[in-house]
């Protein structure tokens, strides 16, 4: 079969969800039996999100071979349990250093360097390139921004060129929208939507396909009026009502035939049921708990809940493996110390210290970690938060009283934490962290050995400060063990107390490998820990 290629688009606002309708597809394609992959392309003019503050565009998630994306990346590997990588992920960045690079290299010489054809050429290269890498039947490529925004231009110039160039019923448009509800009419209204449809035309994009976000159920009338106005066939009007979880939209979309109506599009007749038992067991834990835990996360980006997105997810799975609703409470690191943390922890069953860069709120971080340690409160501590765990052991329990990490402190006297050998001669920020997946060797009898069920692991990794080494001996001696090791540098991984209940903390990043399907042994070992903790006290 040769490649399709679906594109979703976005209209009348930000944040719909593009990136969940994405995935939901593949996964429904996917539990079809046809090989997919998804990719985003995102019109802003950074080259990767890895410079971005997550106040800006949310958590910047990391991928096996290294790339920094847009989170909607952990969205498809949550969904789809495969890996994406650097290919998945395109910015107008990209495109444009591509395209400058090989007009200095002579590559056009003669030729004035144009948005249309030689910007377009490129976008439409990167559109195809996973399809034609023979792995994939069906590649899904979400484009970011919404439709009408200046800079989403060349990529909708760049689909229609494609819906022309590539054969016959190769390619299949999802736009999808917003019905807002005005409670004041108490009508569901569907002029946003045909505007949206008519900017989109307007570059010459067709809809095949049209899902609308919905608070209420859109009637038949109301999916024939959007039919007629939008030039797509009666049965193309799709609702996609707010769901209580994003696990089940999937579900939601196979009854609403999405998958049905995209493979009829791009031609495809032959094809078997969904196979998807293992979603619908999920949900069916997720749904019904039989306990809850509370766990803080502790952080400084707490404002926006797409900041830490892989770890709260990672916890949905995580309780649906225990069949426990993990209630998580953010707790701003910048406000706690040793006059309230009693106040702001005291009730919770356990405490994970978020990654994070810079010196705000590390203080607080500190004061977390060590009522976790004195008061015997499952503890996890991820990048940033190991850091911070191996801060406050040096300080409290060394008595190294000034530690610190020679990120936020060029004068102490104990850099416990240092910049890695490697990074020292790094002047450039963007892409040049210790990024992606390294192995990591953990210490047999170890509760990291206890957890994973293995001594050998991967994890993906994106920092420039490591555990100094120097002090290794120290920190064992006293109790605060290095179980996870990088089997060729000797780097430190993985950090715990084992006279405590539960102390844990990684360099890494274990976020970014849970899906609902496979939920990552630490996340599921903490919320078990945090319930034995609770029914305890
Ligand atoms: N700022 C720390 C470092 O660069 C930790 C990074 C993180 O938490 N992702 O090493």
């Amino acid at each position: 079969m040769a490649v399709k290629y679906i594109f979703v688009t976005g209209g009348v606002a930000s944040s719909l969800g593009k990136g969940i309708i994405a995935a939901s597809l593949g996964k429904l394609l996917q539990a079809r039996g046809f090989k997919v992959t998804i990719q985003k392309f995102d019109p802003y003019i950074n080259i990767d999100p890895g410079t971005l503050n997550p106040y800006e565009h949310g958590e910047c998630y990391v991928t096996e071979d290294g790339a920094e994306t847009d989170l909607d990346l952990g969205h498809y590997e949550r969904f789809l349990g495969m890996h994406t990588s650097k290919a998945n992920n395109v910015t107008t960045g990209k495109v444009y250093n591509t395209v400058i690079t090989k007009e200095r290299e002579g590559a056009y010489l003669g030729k004035t360097v144009q948005i249309v054809p030689h910007i377009t050429d490129e976008i439409k290269r990167r559109m195809l390139l996973l399809g034609e890498s023979g792995e994939y039947d069906i590649v899904i490529t979400e484009v970011g921004g919404t439709v009408g925004d200046m800079e989403s231009q060349p990529f909708l110039e760049s689909i229609r060129q494609l819906q022309w160039e590539l054969p016959q019923d190769s390619v299949c448009v999802i736009h999808l929208t917003l019905v807002p509800y005005l409670a004041a009419a108490a009508e569901l209204k569907t002029k946003p939507t045909q505007h949206s449809v008519q900017a989109l035309q307007h570059a010459g994009v067709l809809p095949d396909i049209i899902v609308c976000r919905s608070e209420k159920e859109l009637s038949e009338d109301l999916r024939h009026k959007m039919a007629r106005f939008c030039n797509v066939k009666p049965g193309c009007v799709m609702q996609s009502i707010d769901a209580s979880s994003i696990y089940q939209v999937p579900l939601n979309m196979l009854a609403e035939g999405l998958d049905v109506k995209a493979l009829e599009c791009l031609g495809i007749k032959d094809y078997p049921e969904a196979e998807l038992s293992r979603l619908r067991t999920f949900l069916d834990r997720l749904f019904n708990p039989e306990h809850t835990v509370h766990v803080a996360v502790v952080g400084k980006y707490v404002e926006l809940q797409d900041s830490y997105k892989s770890i709260l997810e990672s916890f949905v799975h995580a309780g649906a493996a225990n069949l426990c609703k993990v209630k998580v409470h953010y707790v701003h690191s910048e406000f706690v110390d040793d006059s309230n943390v009693e106040e702001k922890l005291g009730c919770m069953d356990g405490i994970l210290v978020a990654p994070g860069f810079g010196e705000r709120g590390l203080e607080g971080k500190i004061v977390a970690i060590r009522y976790a340690r004195e008061k015997g409160v499952p503890f996890f501590g991820i990048c940033l938060g190991m850091q911070m765990a191996v801060v406050e052991f040096a300080r409290d329990v060394l008595g190294f009283t000034d530690a610190a990490s020679s990120e936020v402190s060029s004068t102490t006297t104990h850099p416990v934490i240092d910049l890695m050998e490697s990074q020292k001669s790094t002047s450039v920020k963007g892409g040049t962290m210790r990024l992606g997946a390294y192995d990591c060797a953990l210490e047999e009898g170890s509760l990291a050995a206890k957890v994973y069920g293995t001594l050998q692991i991967s994890e993906r990794h994106r920092h420039r400060y490591e555990f100094n080494n120097k002090y290794l001996a120290q920190f064992e001696a006293a109790g605060l063990k290095a179980s996870g090791r990088n089997p060729r540098t000797g780097l430190v991984e993985v950090v715990e107390l084992p006279e405590h209940p539960f102390f844990i903390a990684t360099q890494f990043h274990p976020e970014y490998k849970s899906t609902p399907e496979c939920p990552h042994p630490i996340f599921v070992s903490f919320v078990k820990a945090s319930l034995d903790h609770q029914q305890n006290r």
